[in-house]
Parts: structure tokens; C-alpha cells; sequence
């Protein structure tokens, strides 16, 4: 268990390091981008996942090229690969190649991009690990060369052997020995982690880009501090949340240290032991500025009070109408599961300065406890769809012999479908099944692209090193022989599995990876806490239709434009093109259609997703005139 709390140092100084040196070679901290039409579906839901996690820990934006000199294009090459820093070179390209469609990995280029080489090519990188030269492939020596201090420096930053920059032990390596072997032994199985940031790449970044505040980040807290974040007891109630370590009736400990570090291990605790029904308390945040868009609040909850007791989620806005605030009320939690800490998300909706407020109410029905929170986050992104906590993982593991396959419940995502994942091995596999709404499905399923994240439990979402992977179903994809459609239909494609409890359903063929993470990585981290794990899984169509729009960033839709399947199909942009639009996609105001690129630069702050069905020949078009409705202001979401 680690007890240390996390600061910034803020102390700068150029040591030797694998940051390149010289202004020249630095963005502005939002940088331009374009999506060239040869990425992969999967990689372009990748990238704009990268992007996120960009902006939610650091202060490096993203932004559709719009006419900059100097922009990053990324295309898939043989490979990932990526210049180090900003070569000024106008359209500079950043491969994100077969296999390369991984958050860690696009989060590695990006970072070359941004002004890094490898960890292992820092110029004090020997009194950290040894390279075996006789064991690299003949010809590649040149990737574990070092850089000195006057070209490169390391922020005054200890070598990372938990870097997302640093090789693997088998990098480049003739057989199966080693390349590199650490100085530290326990290091040898933690290098060439491809999850996430570690905090020393976000130091290293923060400290290069001079980032004060990260672009979406809104508020974190654990309750450890006596100031607890800033959060107050509101006007509203009549008693009071108190900050406690243990109650008798539960929780017997905090989530974030499992009661396992001294003088810490502080929650939240609303106790509904005593009092009258309709008692309540008000756990207010400070003033938060979140960027409109919709965000996700996440929070753990221990309720060992009765059955009708009420945990209420609120949020008060406030702007000129109303200067007092104004309570929207998002969610509502009664009863649930006793005895443990449970993880919670609420889709948040905000668009002004607002304070969250969680409202415990008492019941009529006699109590022994409370509700208790711990671990709040509130970030700028939708919350996943779906939980799946797999409890005693260690026994779990211990006594599921290898290939065995466990699938997790069937869960029925927006569009309809139902799906379920496996992390046998630690391999996770995603399947399409059968489900209540199939003959209103279209088939072979469309461009759905789903998520499957293994929760690092640390408290701060801007430390969580979540490993997650992304799969898209391609409509187009033939089964390996040949004879059907991969996506289509389980109960035309799949095969018919009968549960315990004698329900049946069929399942489709499964996309993954075997290797989603090692039993080591899977101890390391916060993985595993209390012994569960969180698989936390999302299957999302939008996100091809609108990118990083449902993070309230710059729309990277349609300006202008009406596409018609009989003769008209214009638009303002010229840039705009429609090669491969045959997808159709429902909104309360018409039919959509689908690009296979969004990354054309716009310049208005006006939008207009006012689009019909293209198909495909039409490929690429230019047209002058505007027709149709211009949509102002914030996209609405897809209902
Ligand atoms: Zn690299």
C-alpha cells in the first residue's frame, strides 16, 4: 500500500534526460490535427481516447486543423512511429500503423511528437539498466542510443522505469533473452508498460509545456485532508456529513487506503442511526468551472443504512438568471448492494459554474448505519455504460486454470446490442450476443467501437493508469472463411449458450487480445483493491459521428452541409468529403450520416449536423451554396 501523497515539485532545471531541447521544437499547447483517411475505424476511436487523456492530465489540447502552418497528420504507415518534437515542417506525420491502435501506444508517439525520446536513451540511462548489445538485432543498435545534456534533458526528473516511454526487456531482441536488464531487478517485468502515463511523463510533459492546470480536468477527492477538497456542509440540510475512518455499523475502513495506512483513511459518512425520516445533509463542492459537455461523476459508496434511506445527486448552476443557483437533480441511489464499497457513475450535464451536492436523506425504516463516499472524481467525459466487479480476483486466478474463458453478464449498450467480454488469461475478448432488440438491428452491426477498461483503483482519476482496450465492428468483415459476415447477426452467426439458470442466447464470434495484461501488471498498480477488480465496458457508435465534441471541445462535425441520396449534396466546407458515407444515424431532428473522416477544418462556431444518407460513390465532392439549417451553439446529444 502506498501512503504517500502526490505533489508537484516545482523545481526546473535542465539535467540530462530524454526531453529534446530548444524551443523551436515545442506546439502550442493545442495542437492541430488531421485524421487521414487511411487510419483504421479502431484507431481513430483510439486516438480521440489518447486525446482525452491528454487533456484531462495535462494542459496539451487537440484541435482540427484548420489552416495552421504547422499540424500534426496522422496516417497509418508500417508501424507507430513519430518525429521527436515540432520539426516545423508544415503537415508532419505520425503513424499509428497495424497494432498501433492502443491507448499507450498512440500516447507514446504523441509524446515523441511533443519533444521525447525513449526513457532508455536518457544519457544517464546506464546507471539504471544494461543494454545487451550481442542480443540486439543486427542493424537496430541505433534505437538504444543515448542523447547528452545539449540536446536532451530530463526536467530534473528521476529515470522512470514505469515510463510509457520506455522500452520492454525483449525490445528488439535476436531470441527470447533480454535487450535491456534493469539495475533493480523488480523493475525487469514493470518497463515497456504501454497502460498509461506514469506521473513522471506527466511531470516531465507539464514541466515542458509550462502547464499550470490541465484543459478538462474539474475536481477530485479522497476525504483525506481535514479541508476535504474544499467541500461544505450546505445551507440545505438539517444535520451534517462527517469525516470519519471507521463506523461501527460499516464501513470498518476508507476505500482509498483500505484502512491500511496509519492516521489516514478518511470517507465521508452520512449516519441515519438516529433522527427522524426526511433528515437531511448537504456534502456541497466548491465553485467548479466544468467545459460544457457532459461529464462523469464518479464516487464509491458504502450504504449500510436501511432500505429507503436516499443518496440524491445534485448540481446548482448558476448564471445571470439565476445568481442563487439552480438545483437539477441527476440521480437518486436508495438501498443497493450492503456491505461493501460500491463504485458509482452519474452522467453529469453542466454548462455553467456549478457545486455538485450529494444529499443523504434518512428513512422511515430503522437503521444501524448510514451511507458513507470516498474517492469522488468529477472529470470531463461520459461515464461508462457498464460495470463489471469481479470480486476475489486473486482467488480467481489462483483457481482458474489457463484458457479458461469467464464471460461477464450480457449488458445491452444504446444502440441495442448486447454484449459481453472475457478476461481469461487476462486476455479480454469482446462478443456480440442475441438480445431483445435484434430485428430492429441493422446487420452485420455497424461501427460500433467498444471499451473495455480494467480500473486502476487510485483515487486521483489524473493518476489512474487504467489499461483499456477498444474494438470496432466492422460491417465489412469476413468470418476466416470467407463465408459470412463477422458482425452479423449471433443468432445467424453464433452459437447457442444455455446458462446455469436455464436462460439461453446466442453468442458471436470474439474480437480481442490475448496479452491485455500480464498477472504482474495485474498486481501492480491498483488493480486489484479489497481484492476486486472493476472492468468497466462501453459500447459507443456516436463517437464516429462526433468526436471529441462530447467533451464540449471544438466540433469537428459538419458545418454546413445537406447530403441527399437523389441529386442534392452540397456543402460550405471544401474540404469536406463524403467517400464512404453509407451509415445512417438517427437524431430527434432527422437522419445522420456517418464520415470516414471528421478531422476537416472548420471556422465557424456554428455547427450543423442537418445530414442525410450519402452513398458511397459519391466520393469526394466540392460545392458552394449553403443549404440547409445552421445549428448554433452546443451540439445537442444524440437522443
Ligand atoms: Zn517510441
Amino acid at each position: 500500500v502506498h501512503c504517500i501523497n502526490y505533489t508537484w515539485l516545482d523545481i526546473i532545471s535542465l539535467t540530462t534526460g530524454n526531453s529534446i531541447i530548444g524551443d523551436q521544437y515545442r506546439w502550442p499547447t493545442t495542437i492541430p490535427y488531421y485524421l487521414e483517411d487511411s487510419l483504421e475505424m479502431n484507431a481513430k476511436g483510439v486516438i480521440l481516447k489518447a486525446f482525452e487523456q491528454y487533456r484531462l492530465k495535462t494542459c496539451i489540447d487537440f484541435t482540427p486543423w484548420e489552416g495552421e502552418k504547422n499540424y500534426i497528420s496522422v496516417f497509418k504507415g508500417g508501424g507507430c512511429f513519430s518525429s521527436v518534437g515540432n520539426r516545423r515542417v508544415g503537415k508532419q506525420q505520425l503513424s499509428i500503423g497495424s497494432n498501433c491502435d492502443r491507448l499507450g501506444t498512440v500516447e507514446h508517439e504523441f509524446l515523441h511528437a511533443l519533444g521525447f525520446w525513449h526513457e532508455q536513451s536518457r544519457a544517464d540511462r546506464d546507471d539504471y539498466v544494461n543494454i545487451m548489445w550481442d542480443r540486439i538485432e543486427p542493424g537496430k543498435e541505433h534505437n538504444f542510443k543515448t542523447y547528452d545534456d545539449t540536446v536532451s534533458s530530463a526536467l530534473n526528473v528521476p529515470y522512470d522505469y514505469g515510463s510509457v516511454m520506455h522500452y520492454s526487456k525483449t525490445a528488439f531482441n535476436i531470441a527470447s533473452d533480454p535487450t535491456i536488464v534493469t539495475k533493480i531487478p523488480q523493475f525487469m517485468d514493470v518497463i515497456g508498460q504501454r497502460m498509461e502515463f506514469s506521473d513522471s511523463d506527466l511531470l516531465k510533459l507539464n514541466r515542458l509545456y509550462n502547464c499550470t492546470t490541465s484543459s478538462t480536468f474539474v475536481d477530485s477527492c479522497n476525504f483525506e485532508e481535514e479541508n476535504i477538497c474544499g467541500m461544505i456542509q450546505g445551507p440545505g440540510g438539517n444535520t451534517k456529513w462527517e469525516q470519519l475512518s471507521s463506523v461501527s455499523g460499516g464501513p470498518q475502513s476508507d476505500f482509498t487506503n483500505q484502512g491500511q495506512c496509519k492516521g489516514k483513511g478518511f470517507f465521508m459518512h452520512f449516519s441515519t442511526v438516529s433522527g427522524k425520516a426526511g433528515d437531511r445533509a448537504h456534502l456541497e463542492s466548491r465553485f467548479l468551472y466544468p467545459k460544457p459537455g457532459s461529464q462523469c461523476l464518479q464516487f464509491f459508496l458504502y450504504n449500510s443504512g436501511a432500505a429507503d434511506d436516499l443518496l440524491n445527486i445534485w448540481v446548482r448552476e448558476y448564471d445571470k438568471v439565476n445568481p442563487e443557483g439552480r438545483m437539477k437533480l441527476f440521480k437518486t441511489i436508495s438501498g443497493g448492494v450492503m456491505g461493501s464499497w460500491e463504485l458509482h457513475h452519474v452522467n453529469l450535464d453542466v454548462r455553467t459554474k456549478s457545486r455538485v451536492i450529494f444529499e443523504g436523506v434518512k428513512g422511515k425504516l430503522p437503521s444501524t448505519g448510514g451511507l458513507s463516499l470516498d474517492d469522488i472524481n468529477l472529470s470531463s467525459a461520459s461515464c461508462p455504460q457498464h460495470i463489471w466487479r469481479l470480486r476475489n480476483i486473486t482467488g480467481l486466478l489462483a483457481t482458474t486454470p489457463p484458457g479458461t474463458k469467464l464471460y461477464s453478464p450480457r449488458f445491452l449498450s444504446p444502440a441495442g446490442y448486447s454484449f459481453q467480454d472475457r478476461p481469461g488469461y487476462m486476455a479480454t475478448y469482446f462478443h456480440l450476443t442475441s438480445g431483445p432488440n435484434d430485428h430492429s438491428l441493422k446487420w452485420p452491426c455497424p461501427w460500433q467501437q467498444a471499451t473495455m477498461l480494467l480500473l486502476d483503483q487510485q483515487s486521483d482519476i489524473r493518476r489512474q493508469m487504467s489499461m483499456q482496450r477498444m474494438v470496432t465492428t466492422d460491417p465489412n468483415k469476413l468470418s476466416s472463411d470467407g463465408k459470412e459476415y463477422y458482425w452479423d447477426n449471433p443468432r445467424k452467426v453464433g452459437s447457442l449458450v444455455t446458462e446455469a439458470d436455464g436462460s439461453s442466447y446466442y453468442r458471436g464470434p470474439g474480437t480481442g487480445t490475448s496479452v491485455f495484461l500480464s498477472h504482474s501488471r495485474l498486481k501492480s498498480r491498483k488493480f486489484i483493491k479489497g481484492d476486486d477488480a472493476f472492468f468497466l465496458l462501453s459500447v459507443d457508435g456516436e463517437r464516429f459521428t462526433f468526436g471529441p465534441n462530447r467533451q464540449g471541445h471544438k466540433s469537428e462535425g459538419v458545418n454546413s452541409s445537406i447530403c441527399q441520396e437523389r441529386g442534392v449534396h452540397q456543402t460550405v466546407h471544401f474540404r469536406l468529403h463524403c467517400a464512404d458515407c453509407e451509415i445512417w444515424w438517427r437524431r430527434n431532428y432527422g437522419v445522420g450520416l456517418f464520415f470516414r473522416s471528421w478531422a476537416w477544418p472548420l471556422s465557424s462556431s456554428e455547427r450543423n449536423f442537418e445530414c442525410f444518407r450519402i452513398p458511397k460513390h459519391f466520393g469526394q465532392f466540392h460545392a458552394p451554396n449553403l443549404v440547409g439549417t445552421v445549428w448554433s451553439g452546443p451540439l445537442p446529444l444524440p437522443t
